[in-house]
């Protein structure tokens, strides 16, 4: 999470080593790194902007400070650099920093449940989401909470959240073709009925925000009226992420936003950009498949990973993934075998991906400037998007891409789920065949399985 951004801080800290002193021109040498990072990092254009005015106002200002101190006879303490991530600090936090709680509950006193509605795009992870949160306030908040399974929308929503309900002891309301509105409106009898403190309402999805699903969900708030609606955006579609919360913020008054797949997401521009654009805080975050990759943002842990100054077990978890031989070697087995999912195929991308930062490192060494070409970030990109194709995928289709080609109206619904076209669905699906077939070839005409270290 957040390496580009990281690095981008530590080089900008570089950049004032050795000095004292904050000025004008050091600030702008050191502000040119942060913009860069903070642009590879997906950020929105103007939270860029924003950001770097006000740390350089700041900064100008402590310039000023630290000279009348000089001329009192003070003592400096700091050196420039670590006044200057100070301040980057400082102003990360106020821009991701939230009003209120992140949920909010109802009066006691008043015997109702708590309502939330999760709403979001299709693949965003909204179900996953939905029981996570489930968990998390039945585990932390200890409440007793109920689940509603009313997307309708996609085919295999309600099953999914009955088996996540089922694996973490938490009971689902679903009416089998009913309307999402009154299976809604039943749940709230279901759970004063059972003694329920809280509903958490899975709504339906779409591919793309459109009318009718403004209009079904403008209705489900207007009935349920819930104390929270929280959005559920996939980070993995970086500014794509601001624009889906914009466009629910606007049509339904968010409570706050759950940014998903922060795990997979080395950017993370969407954390920083979410709130000063669209006014909706981040509530919570998600990093990781299993219902307890789950926490609550908090925009100060968020300041600290983006400056690359705290997490360091994080970090040293990720080199070990990268260089784990083993896993390695089990993915050559599987590719050789022939016997090689989109999955075992995006864990690679992942492990390239971060090899992609390692690479920023690399660029930043002394004598080593300019050895990486300027373009190597459009291939982060790509992979991102091929990230973001394969996530669409159901996990039917990551086994076996040939079902997605054979049902007719998939691809299509994939490209649009993952803000891709459909001719770069195709390719990939393409590709990936292309490619395990060949390395099943390959296994079989060299017998090569034997000779894979540590798998005989
Ligand atoms: P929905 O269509 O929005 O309900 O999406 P799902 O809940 O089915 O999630 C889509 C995919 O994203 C699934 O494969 C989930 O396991 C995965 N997912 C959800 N949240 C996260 C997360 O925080 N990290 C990762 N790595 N995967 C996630």
């Amino acid at each position: 999470m957040f390496d580009a951004l990281a690095n981008g801080f530590r080089q900008a800290k570089n950049r004032l080593a050795g000095l004292t002193e904050l000025n004008e021109q050091n600030i702008d040498t050191a502000l040119r790194e942060v913009r860069l990072s903070l642009l590879e990092a997906d950020v929105e254009l103007g939270v860029v902007k924003a950001f770097l005015a006000r740390v350089k106002e700041k900064a100008l200002g402590e310039v000023v400070k630290l000279k009348t101190k000089s001329a009192d006879g003070g003592t400096m303490k700091v050196t420039a650099g670590d006044q200057f991530t100070k301040i980057c600090h400082d102003e990360l936090v106020a821009f991701m920093t939230a009003e209120g709680p992140a949920l909010t509950f109802a009066d006691p006193h008043e015997k109702r449940p708590t309502g939330i509605m999760m709403v979001g795009l299709q693949g965003s992870g909204k179900t996953t989401t939905t029981a996570k949160l489930a968990r998390y306030l039945q585990k932390e908040e200890k409440k007793k909470p109920l689940l509603v399974a009313a997307d309708m929308q996609r085919p295999a929503a309600v099953e999914q959240l009955q088996v996540l309900g089922k694996s973490i002891g938490i009971p689902v309301f679903n009416i089998p073709g009913e309307t999402p509105l009154n299976i809604c409106i039943k749940a709230r009898e279901e759970a004063r009925a059972k003694g329920h403190d809280v509903i958490i309402y899975d709504t339906a999805g779409r591919l793309a925000i459109d009318e009718k699903l403004m209009d079904e969900l403008g209705a489900i708030k207007e009935s349920i009226q819930p104390e929270n609606i929280l959005l559920v955006v996939d980070s993995m579609i970086g500014q794509d992420a601001v624009k889906v919360s914009k466009g629910f913020h606007d049509k339904l008054e968010l409570t706050g936003v759950v940014l998903t797949k922060l795990d997979g997401d080395a950017r993370g521009g969407a954390a920083l950009s979410v709130k000063e654009v669209t006014g909706a805080p981040v509530r919570f975050i998600g990093v990781g498949e299993g219902t307890d990759k789950f926490e609550e943002f908090r925009a100060e842990g968020m300041a600290s990973r983006v400056l690359g100054m705290g997490d360091v077990v994080g970090l040293m978890k990720d080199f070990q993934s990268v260089v784990d031989e083993q896993k390695a070697a089990e993915d050559a087995m599987k590719m050789l075998q022939g016997d090689f999912s989109l999955d075992d195929f995006l864990n690679q991308i992942r492990m390239i991906q971060k090899m992609g930062s390692l690479k920023d490192i690399v660029g930043k060494m002394p004598g080593m400037d300019g050895m990486i070409p300027p373009d190597a970030n459009l291939d982060d990109r790509e992979l991102v998007k091929i990230e973001a194709i394969i996530q669409s995928f159901t996990p039917f289709e990551k086994k076996d891409p040939y079902a997605l080609v054979r049902e007719p109206g998939r691809v299509k619904r994939v490209a649009k789920g993952s803000g891709s076209t459909e001719q770069a669905v195709s390719e990939l699906v393409q590709k990936f065949l292309f490619m395990r077939q060949m390395m099943s070839g390959l296994g079989q005409n060299m017998g090569l399985l034997g000779n894979i270290p540590g798998m005989k």
